[in-house]
This record gives C-alpha cells, sequence and structure tokens, in this order.
C-alpha cells in the first residue's frame, strides 16, 4: 500500500500530511464511512448463526460451520481486495466498488432470507474484501513516514470501527428480533449506503490519493487501462459464483482453506527472497505473532458462532434503569462498547510505563492471558444455570470485559507491528497474511464451536450449556498454553527484532 512516486511529491498531499492538531481532517471522513461499512458487518454478523437456526432451520453446529466459512472468506478476500487495489483499480474504485456490493448483498438477502441468503452473502463476501481493507490504507496514507501521529490516528480510527459495531450489533438484531430477520438486513444495507456516500461524497479532499496506478488522476483512463479495470470489476463479478460454491459445501471450504494458507506462505517466501538478514529476522518474528493470531481469533470468534447461541438460549433478558437489555445485544456489542472505554486507558498505561512498556511479543502474550481469563468466567456460565439452562448476563458480560482487554493487547499491537516488522515493499503481502490469519481464526473458530454443540438430541437444556461451557473451559487452557509460549519466546524475539521496539 505504498502511494506512487508522482503522489509523494504532489503538494496537495503534502498539505494533508502536513497538518496542524491531532487529526488530519480527512480521517473524520474515513472514520464515518468506517463506522458505516462496520455498522452493516457486525450487524449482520451478530444476527447470523440465530437466524441461520431459527429460519433456515440449521442445528447449532450446522449453523456454526457455515457461519465461520462465510466469515473465513471475508477475511480470506481482504487478501485480494487490498491485492487488486495496490495494482490496478486505487484504493478510490475499490472502495466505492466494495460498497457496491455490500449494499446489494444485504437486500439481496433482505428480499428472500430464505432463498437469497447464500447468494447475498457472496456478494458481501467480495464487497468487504475490497472496502476493508483498503480504507485502512488510506488511513495509512494520510501521514509522513515517522509522523509520531499515526498511531493516534489508528486509535481514532478503531473507535470508530467500534462505535459502528456497537450501534449494529444492538440495532440489527433488535430490529430483526421484533419484525423479522429481513429487517436486520435491510437495516444493514441502508446503513451501508451512508457508507459509500460519505466516501463517495468526500473523497475530493484526499487529493491525489488513491488512484488506479494506470489512470493519473484527471485523465480519462486508456483503453489498455479500462480493460484491466472492468477485468477487476468483472473478476470479481464471476467469484460470486464460485464463492456461493466454496461457502455451501464443506468439504470445498476445507480445500480452499488448505490449499490458500500454504499458497500464501509460499508468496511470502519468495518476497523475502533479496531481503538482509535483519529484514528476515523481523519478517520470522511476524510470522510468528501471525501464527499466534489464528489461535486467538479461533477463541475470540466464537463471539458470532457459539457465544452468539448460548445468549440467545441460555442468558435472560434483563433492566439495567429502565432499558431493557437482551443477551444478543450485549454478546454482539460489549465487546465493541469497552474496547470504546478502555483503549484511552490502555494507551495511557503504555505511555505511563515508557522504557519499562512491554514488547510486542510480551503483549500478545499478554492477550492471551486475558482471553483465557475470559473463557475461564465463560466456561463458569453453568455453574450460574437453573436447571432450565438460563445463566447470568452479569457473569457474561465480565467475561467480556476480559475478553476484550486480551483484544486491545493483541489486535491493534499486532496491526502496528505489521508495519514495523515488514521493509516497506512488502506491506501489501504482509498486511494481507494478517487479515488471513483472521480467516484461519474464523474456520477454527467454526470447528471449535462446532465441537462444542454437538450433544445428544436428548440433551436437557443445562446439558446442552455444559457442552459449551467444558469447551469454553479447554480454550481457556489453551489461550493459556499459547500465553506461556509467547513469554518464553520473548527474549528470543527481541534478540531478533533488534532495539526499534
Ligand atoms: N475488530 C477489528 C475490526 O473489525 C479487527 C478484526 C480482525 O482483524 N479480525 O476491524
Amino acid at each position: 500500500m505504498v502511494p506512487s512516486a508522482a503522489a509523494t511529491v504532489d503538494p496537495r498531499l503534502q498539505a494533508i500530511r502536513n497538518f496542524e492538531g491531532k487529526y488530519p481532517r480527512q480521517l473524520w471522513w474515513l472514520f464515518l464511512s468506517e463506522m458505516w461499512e462496520r455498522f452493516c458487518f457486525y450487524g449482520m454478523r451478530g444476527v447470523l448463526t440465530v437466524f441461520m437456526t431459527e429460519r433456515l432451520l440449521m442445528k447449532d453446529d450446522e449453523a456454526q460451520l457455515r457461519y465461520g466459512a462465510i466469515q473465513a472468506f471475508i477475511y480470506a478476500m481482504t487478501f485480494v481486495g487490498g491485492y487488486f487495489a495496490d495494482r490496478i483499480l486505487g484504493f478510490r474504485r475499490s472502495i466505492v466498488w466494495g460498497g457496491l456490493l455490500m449494499v446489494i448483498g444485504s437486500f439481496t438477502i433482505a428480499a428472500s432470507p430464505e432463498n437469497l441468503f447464500y447468494i447475498g452473502t457472496s456478494f458481501t463476501i467480495v464487497g468487504t474484501g475490497f472496502f476493508k481493507p483498503n480504507i485502512s490504507g488510506v488511513v495509512g496514507m494520510l501521514y509522513h513516514q515517522g509522523d509520531k501521529r499515526r498511531d493516534a490516528g489508528f486509535a481514532l480510527f478503531y473507535s470508530g470501527i467500534n462505535v459502528g459495531a456497537f450501534l449494529g450489533g444492538i440495532a440489527c438484531f433488535e430490529l430483526g428480533d421484533a419484525y423479522g430477520w429481513e429487517w436486520a438486513f435491510a437495516s444493514a444495507g441502508i446503513v451501508m449506503i451512508f457508507g459509500v456516500a460519505v466516501f463517495g461524497l468526500t473523497k475530493h479532499t484526499l487529493g491525489p490519493l488513491g488512484f488506479s496506478p494506470f489512470v493519473p488522476e484527471g485523465t480519462a483512463p486508456t483503453p489498455a487501462a479500462r480493460n484491466k479495470i472492468l477485468g477487476v470489476y468483472g473478476g470479481s463479478l464471476l467469484a460470486i459464483p464460485c464463492i456461493l460454491l466454496l461457502v455451501t459445501n464443506h468439504a470445498y471450504t476445507d480445500t480452499f482453506m488448505y490449499v490458500v494458507g500454504p499458497l500464501a506462505l509460499i508468496w511470502f517466501a519468495m518476497g523475502m527472497k533479496g531481503c538482509t538478514r535483519e529484514q528476515v529476522n523481523k519478517l520470522v518474528v511476524a510470522l510468528v505473532l501471525i501464527t499466534f493470531s489464528v489461535f486467538f481469533w479461533a477463541f475470540f470468534e466464537q463471539a458470532g458462532g457459539s457465544l452468539s447461541l448460548v445468549a440467545r438460549n441460555h442468558l435472560p433478558t434483563e433492566k439495567l434503569a429502565g432499558i431493557t437489555i437482551t443477551p444478543n445485544s450485549v454478546n454482539n456489542s460489549s465487546n465493541s462498547l469497552f474496547v470504546i472505554l478502555l483503549s484511552p486507558l490502555l494507551g495511557l498505561l503504555w505511555l505511563r510505563l515508557g522504557r519499562r512498556e512491554p514488547g510486542m511479543v510480551v503483549k500478545f502474550a499478554f492477550g492471551f492471558f486475558f482471553i483465557a481469563a475470559g473463557f475461564f468466567v465463560f466456561s463458569r456460565l453453568s455453574d450460574y444455570a437453573g436447571p432450565n439452562g438460563v445463566s447470568s448476563l452479569m457473569v457474561f458480560s465480565f467475561a467480556w470485559l476480559l475478553a476484550t482487554i486480551g483484544e486491545l493487547c493483541l489486535s491493534p499491537i499486532g496491526l502496528s507491528a505489521m508495519t514495523k516488522l515488514a521493509p516497506q515493499r512488502m506491506f501489501g503481502i504482509i498486511m494481507g497474511l494478517w487479515f488471513l490469519a483472521s480467516a484461519y481464526g474464523q474456520y477454527l473458530a467454526s470447528l471449535l464451536g462446532a465441537g462444542m454443540a454437538k450433544v445428544p438430541e436428548t440433551a436437557s437444556p443445562l446439558e446442552r450449556l455444559r457442552g459449551y461451557t467444558d469447551g469454553y473451559q479447554q480454550l481457556a487452557i489453551y489461550a493459556l498454553v499459547c500465553g506461556v509460549v509467547l513469554l518464553l519466546i520473548a527474549p528470543w524475539a527481541r534478540r531478533r527484532i533488534g532495539v526499534e521496539e
């Protein structure tokens, strides 16, 4: 995601990057577009498994496997979307194109959830792939190389993500539950129109940023360039039936996951050729972090799968200060609320620690310790349940608080670690791998969740809940082990990274 050489010397770009104050003003527009996009994404994510079990009448394990495949393909497509934006479309076209596909996807499902669910979802998968990685790429471009304000910009952007996720997680679920699931998808579609509109109406403020490398600003595309661009649009439309086939067939999903990871690693290894010894050392550490992140997401992403079903079937609706709080809204949105509240505090903590601030590998280890604590608390839900299998919303929310601290020690740290550990020319590949790790995490999460849902047909509600809570205990142990391993290898990693950490 490197701006072209011509763009770097453009005085308008200099003007953008020489902004005064804490944030460039373009960041607020990107914040708003991404906020609406995440509303759509997390709004849909939060209803999927419940919709699949209650409206498509799938069993819990089947719903989780399908859900996991959908989420895995979404993250795998960000790899593709980032690649084509860099090389052919440019960021502007990619974001608008991806946003439009997401709008079409949401409305397609809303039109007939029973019949058009998978085809609509396939549009959304491809659309998110073009939108998500590229809008973050533009944020990075608003800053000069060494600008210290970059991290604050990304932190603000991460809050935008979570404001959208918070609102979408509540609104789509509550609308869908009260008026029918089509309303959940329709509202996601309407909101996504805002996301595309905000970007479309404000992209002129980005000066020379985000144009296709083949079509310099203010020029009409040559026939060759037009063919390339149309080729990407056409190719992404053709990808939709392929994704449809992959998502609806477990065996194909499995094969895809077995093949893509090794291919991406080979591509990465080839990219490493020509790197200095020092660069290779850093890239090896990046690869270790990426590998561990797969496990982290496999635990964390129980959110939209098994935890969504636990919330639906094993938690009560409660009233807080006169407001009705439903368990699925808590499951969908408490994490985002905690991110918004806690991320400034964590930022302050790192600043306070100064020279004693832990390195990235140790922060990752803490990410695992906190998520282990979160899953340990989730695993206690069955202790608080009555014979009807209904447990405590308070305990559930507390577990989310712990898991969110874990997320904050790992997710934003990992993103910025990638940009620190990769040489500039491998930035695209490394970001692609980072998101591909989320795809694998989602896939693994669905396998783990489906395993927990396998209880005999005759099982009582409490026994069903125990299936999940026993599983969460296992996940807590795995997470703890990951954290310990990371602590043990931290000195080795530090030596490889050198002093700049
Ligand atoms: N919650 C973050 C987002 O939605 C990170 C997700 C991920 O990388 N798996 O952007």
